[in-house]
């Protein structure tokens, strides 16, 4: 990548080199005019305690919906938006949207549970995202400990070396401090020093989904999830596991004592709409005969 070899070294373009970076170009615009236009949505998907197969919190996730292209994955788009900066007024407007759903479900009489949005590196480094939470929340009466931020491993390192200056704080703890809960998220896919999880207090770890996907089978995914849920045990970290899709894989999370869940196997992500039919004290609707795999030991 050109980026990676500096500023100011020349780099040779190549057709395919090209061709990306004229999708790259195409997709920001097209993502600057989709803010302008509203076609940004906010879809939300539960997280479950399967214990008590009621919804814990919801994440909100981001759907950009293309007149012509339908739903355009965040994973497509995502990495444009923080390479070209895109990523701040979008996740400005992912964060609006969450605190006024939860507005609109609380006026509509429904119970909430915290709504968990995903935050990346270069959000984080303004520090106005605390003011930015701060003036939402409190704009709406909704507590800031309604919200939790999911950060990546790479992002929580990132922090780590931009803000250390003399104040020796930092933004995760200062919105730890104003009550937002901090979310690991895809973990163990990221940098493997795990220093960072003594330096900052996080509330949960969630287990990336490709440790997940063939936990059943090998046993090697299954000796790391074991290892991450004693680890997260004694830090007194909750852990939620990502990508559940079977009924084995719940079975599997369940003998290894994993409380929390989320997955196609209980929902898949859904409009605000359908995020308040789990908020209104509903319990995913597991088929009876499977239900026995739920039961607490
Ligand atoms: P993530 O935060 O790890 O979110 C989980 C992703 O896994 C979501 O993909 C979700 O739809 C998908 N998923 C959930 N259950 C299952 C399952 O059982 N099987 C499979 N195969 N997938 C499942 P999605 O919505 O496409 O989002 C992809 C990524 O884009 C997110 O991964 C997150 O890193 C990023 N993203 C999404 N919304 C935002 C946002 O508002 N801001 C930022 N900065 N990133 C976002
Ligand atoms: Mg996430
Ligand atoms: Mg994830
Ligand atoms: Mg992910």
């Amino acid at each position: 990548q050109a980026k990676e070899r500096g500023r100011n070294n020349f780099q040779v373009f190549s057709p395919v080199m090209d061709s990306k970076l004229k999708e790259r170009v195409a997709i920001e615009a097209s993502l600057r005019d989709a803010l302008e236009k509203s076609r940004i949505e906010v879809h939300y998907q539960p997280l479950i305690d399967i214990e008590t197969r009621r919804v814990v919190t919801l994440e909100a996730l981001v759907r950009w919906k293309d007149p012509e292209e339908g739903y355009i994955s965040p994973t497509r788009f995502i990495p444009i938006a923080e390479e070209t900066g895109l990523i701040v007024p979008l996740g400005d407007f992912v964060l609006q949207r969450v605190i006024s759903d939860m507005a609109s479900w609380r006026k509509q009489g429904s119970v909430l549970v915290p709504v968990a949005v995903n935050v990346s590196a270069a959000q984080l480094q303004r520090a106005s995202l605390r003011a930015r939470i701060e003036e939402l929340t409190r704009a709406s009466d909704l507590s800031p400990s309604m919200l939790q931020i999911e950060l990546t491993e790479s992002a929580m390192f990132e922090q780590q070396d931009s803000r250390q200056d003399d104040s020796g704080t930092d933004e995760v703890s200062e919105l730890r401090t104003l009550g937002v809960r901090v979310a690991i998220d895809d973990f163990g896919t990221g940098y493997s020093s795990l220093s960072y999880l003594k330096r900052w207090r996080v509330d949960c770890l969630k287990i990336d989904r490709s440790f997940i996907r063939d936990l059943v089978t090998d046993t090697n995914d299954h000796a790391i999830v074991a290892a991450i849920l004693a680890m997260a045990q004694h830090l007194r970290i909750k852990v939620i596991a990502e990508g559940v899709e079977t009924w084995s894989q719940l079975e599997a999370l369940r003998r290894l004592g994993c409380r929390y869940a989320q997955g196609y196997l209980f929902a898949e992500p859904g409009s605000a709409a359908r995020a308040r039919d789990f908020l209104n004290g509903h319990r995913i609707g597991l088929p009876d005969v499977e239900t026995d795999l739920l039961k607490v030991a």
